[in-house]
């Protein structure tokens, strides 16, 4: 009887339950998440679970029933606080402690916090989980003037949501453009169009320096170049840090970045698997070694983790991918732009429908797809198999992208 411990309560340890499901592994598992609900989605958190749009009951990727039918024993509102490698068991916060076999920690990350004058003031917020959001919404809704710091995934899709609500919206990015973690120029370019367009009010290179109080409240935010934008509400939104302290307490090769993993997901143990957003892993399509923060890298991950426990001759070999729902439109991001050598548009930026094409030595290494699903799912094949393109090929609106990538993979003599 193989005992098998998931420690976390993200997309990767829901999908590492789903993917024993499948499988149909019938030993012991027990799920440990320090949250006091079953894993959720957490998109929705800056969207429509922000907005109120849908409840909490919408949230669950599974409901609680389907842990209980297939076995699995959850240990919820209780932290994983040591791994003890020897003994192959972890001790939980409630002073108990767990035996595994075979440990897979899906831990992920927690919002980076601000450590200027003001950061403990009530009114800032951060989004990342369920809690974060319920604690910020009764606020969030009564609140005129929002500042949003960081002009991330996180700042601009609460952005959006609180324009759509008619708020006053002020987005404070220190890098000289939005998005610039994730996106070209071109791209972020766009979208301080669009968030501008929407009313927003986007202001980069400011390097916050403070947050002044009123009663212990926020009441506006100060830069180093001596802004000061009001807020009646501030959401920080200011990157990702790995929950990576557990295992390196253990002893586990951690990097800064996230737990050091190879193809399997195997750790430096090979009895404990890290999987998601906590991991630092190696691409073979781009040849290094990256995180990924996705839902879709948190569910490829756990998948190759449980397979490989389960006995199976698997490897991590993914494409990754992206999106961002910002004013009902769709950011799509296929593959990693960095190292580009050319830079390609399909239609229209100022329209909201166009497709930015990376190419590096004559291949496709990314796409960054606005309202454009075609070139979304086209783009990701081009980039798996690798195939010679031209940038006139891609930008060629004469014909559908579709057409356009089957003739570009058509298999070698075939027609
Ligand atoms: P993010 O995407 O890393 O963006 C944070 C942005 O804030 C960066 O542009 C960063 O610039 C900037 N920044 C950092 N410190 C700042 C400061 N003191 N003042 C102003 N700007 C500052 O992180 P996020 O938006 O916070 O999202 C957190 C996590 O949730 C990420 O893993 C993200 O992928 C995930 N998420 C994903 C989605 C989605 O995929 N649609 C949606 C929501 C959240 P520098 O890079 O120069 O530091």
């Amino acid at each position: 009887m193989t005992k098998l411990v998931i420690v976390g309560g993200g997309h990767a340890a829901a999908q590492a339950v789903t993917t024993l499901r499948q499988k149909k592994f019938e030993d012991e598992v027990t799920l440990v998440s320090d949250e006091p609900v079953v894993p959720y989605q957490r998109p929705p958190l800056s969207k429509l679970y922000l907005a109120g749009e849908i409840g909490p009951e919408r949230m669950a990727i599974l409901r609680e029933q389907a842990y209980e039918a297939a076995g699995v024993t959850l240990k919820l509102g209780r932290r994983a606080t040591r791994i003890d490698r020897a003994h192959k068991s972890i001790e939980l916060s409630d002073g108990t402690s767990l035996a595994y076999d075979k440990l897979v920690l899906a831990t992920g990350g927690h919002a980076r916090r601000l450590t200027c004058p003001g950061h403990d003031l009530s009114g800032l917020h951060y989004v990342r989980t369920m809690a974060d959001t319920d604690a910020m919404r009764a606020e969030f809704m009564q609140a005129d003037k929002l500042v949003v710091i960081g002009g991330g995934y996180i700042g601009l899709e609460t952005a959006a949501v609180a324009r759509k609500l008619g708020k006053q919206v002020t987005v404070l990015e220190a890098a000289d453009r939005i998005l610039q973690r994730v996106v070209a120029p071109e791209v972020s370019a766009c979208y301080q169009a669009i968030h501008e367009a929407e009313g927003v009010s986007v202001h980069t290179r400011q390097m916050v320096t403070a947050i002044e109080g009123r009663d212990g409240h926020v009441a506006a935010v100060l830069t180093a170049d001596g802004g000061r934008y009001e807020a009646d509400i501030v959401v920080a939104g200011i990157g990702l840090v790995a929950n990576a302290d557990l295992a390196a307490a253990a002893g586990l090769d951690v990097h800064p970045m996230g737990i050091i993993v190879d193809a399997q997901c195997r750790t430096s143990d090979a009895d404990i698997y890290a999987v998601g957003d906590v991991t630092w892993h190696h691409n073979a399509l781009y040849g290094r070694d990256m995180r990924l923060e996705s839902v879709q890298n948190a569910v490829d991950q756990a998948k190759v983790a449980v397979e490989h426990i389960l006995g199976e001759d698997v490897s991590y070999n993914a494409l990754p991918w992206f999106w961002s729902d910002q004013y009902g439109l769709k950011l799509q991001i296929a593959g990693l732009s960095e190292g580009y050598d050319t830079l390609v548009a399909r239609g229209d930026a100022a329209g909201r429908s166009v497709a930015f094409f990376y190419l590096k030595a004559g291949k496709l290494i990314a796409a960054d797809c606005v309202g454009r699903i075609p070139e979304f799912m086209g783009a990701k094949k081009l980039i798996a198999e690798q195939v010679p393109v031209s940038a006139e090929q891609l930008a060629d609106e004469s014909r559908p992208f579709k057409e356009i990538v089957a003739d570009l993979t058509l298999p070698a003599g075939g027609a």
